[in-house]
């Protein structure tokens, strides 16, 4: 039996599992077998909120350093012999079309954040593209996803971590811990269970009578393969993006569908990220993508993750609906998490993020943009 269980195995849940071993617990991580990716693959790695400035503190809080936290976990990694750390992390700049009152208001954020900013019109960072204005966040990037996975699993399997391919379907909780239950009859207790199911996390938080307001947001992503170098780092506007990875591949992104929770590609979200990726930048008209994929992600109403011990069920704990953010927000999510269950001091008020908090009331108003 291990201390602490936890059910999806998501950038949440594997960077969950990491700051709970690092506390001493013993942890398996049970996750789905794998039918379709999660939305940590299938996400496009950019290591901001989109247009940061336009969220609630709370998001800021678990962002801005996250740049700095995946830095020093893949230096651990490396420094353990984990194969696969280097070309993760891309600190090429984060720019974003932005002018006039945006313009000021992200200034002021940055000035508050303490994070560099400088005015740059698009054609000065990358004279082939087709958008205007807008502003360099010279020291923010992205990250590499899908290799961060694999890169996470190796090192937490080294360290002790054990994984189970299970599909739960419901958690229960008793006076000394809980106990998840396998839809093939198979059985897991832990003193503490943490759920991090991603979109499908309300059935298990059903399971334990306590519904919240999450649904499912599913996003198709192109990447198209071009010589390295000429995407110098993420161009952002309001219409999509471009990612830059150090192999050539360039990712343009995305779609956003609330309610849908299917993970195959389609041809209207194909169409549209063409015509997306020739608005963005033109020489990619004449080019065919190399690959399509969607994912789902775990949308929440309020557009604050929930993270914390779920009333009412004792042993339990919750670290979902992290939406469009939850690349960015994992290593800060993760370490709130294990404070939390640990008993330690929180590096942040939990408040915000608390699941007896929830409400529709306390929404931010980013719900604009899709990632
Ligand atoms: C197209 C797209 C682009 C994105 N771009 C970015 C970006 O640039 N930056 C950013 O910060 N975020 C981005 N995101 C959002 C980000 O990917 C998600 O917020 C994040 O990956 C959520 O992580 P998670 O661990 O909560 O969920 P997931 O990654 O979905 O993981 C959940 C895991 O739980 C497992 N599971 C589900 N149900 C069960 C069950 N009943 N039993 C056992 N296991 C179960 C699943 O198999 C899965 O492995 C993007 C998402 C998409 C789709």
């Amino acid at each position: 039996m291990s201390d602490v269980l936890v059910v999806g195995g998501g950038i949440i849940g594997l960077l969950g599992a990491l700051e709970l071993t690092r506390r001493g617990r013993t942890v398996t991580i049970i996750d789905a077998p794998a039918q379709y990716p999660p939305a940590s693959w299938a996400g496009g790695g950019i290591l901001s909120p989109l247009y940061a400035w336009r969220y609630s503190d709370a998001i800021t809080r678990l962002s801005v350093d996250a740049f700095s936290r995946y830095q020093q976990m893949l230096d651990e990694c490396n420094a353990a012999g984990v194969p696969g750390c280097e070309a993760l992390l891309h600190s090429g700049g984060l720019w974003v079309e932005t002018s006039g009152d945006d313009a000021a208001r992200a200034r002021q954020w940055a000035e508050r954040w303490q994070i560099p900013v400088q005015a740059m019109p698009a054609s000065e960072r990358m004279p082939e593209s087709a958008v205007g204005a807008g502003l360099l966040f010279p020291s923010l990037g992205n990250i590499r996803n899908p290799g961060l996975l694999k890169v996470l699993r190796t090192h937490l399997q080294r360290l002790g971590v054990r994984f189970e391919s299970a599909m739960i379907s419901r958690v229960v909780s008793g006076a000394v811990g809980g106990k998840v239950l396998a839809a093939d009859g198979r059985q897991w207790q832990g003193a503490t269970v943490v759920i991090s199911a991603g979109h499908a996390a309300a059935d298990l938080l059903r399971s334990i009578h306590f519904p919240m307001p999450l649904f499912p947001a599913k996003g198709e992503m192109l990447l198209y393969r071009v010589q390295p170098g000429q995407v110098p780092g993420v161009m952002l506007t309001e219409r999509g993006y471009l990612i830059p990875r150090q192999d050539g591949s360039v990712l343009v992104g995305s779609t956003l569908r609330k309610g849908d929770d299917t993970t195959y590609p389609t041809v209207a979200g194909r169409y549209q990220l063409e015509r997306l990726a020739a608005s963005l930048w033109p020489q990619l008209a004449s080019c065919s993508p190399a690959f399509h994929w969607a994912g789902v992600r775990p949308g929440c109403d309020r557009d604050i993750p929930l993270i914390g011990p779920v009333p009412g069920a004792n042993g339990v704990f919750a670290a979902v609906g992290h939406y469009r953010n939850g690349l960015v927000a994992a290593p800060a999510s993760a370490e709130l998490l294990a404070q939390l269950i640990t008993g330690e001091q929180p590096f942040t008020d939990p408040e915000p993020y608390s699941l007896s908090s929830a409400s529709p009331s306390s929404r931010s108003s980013s719900s604009f943009l899709s990632r």
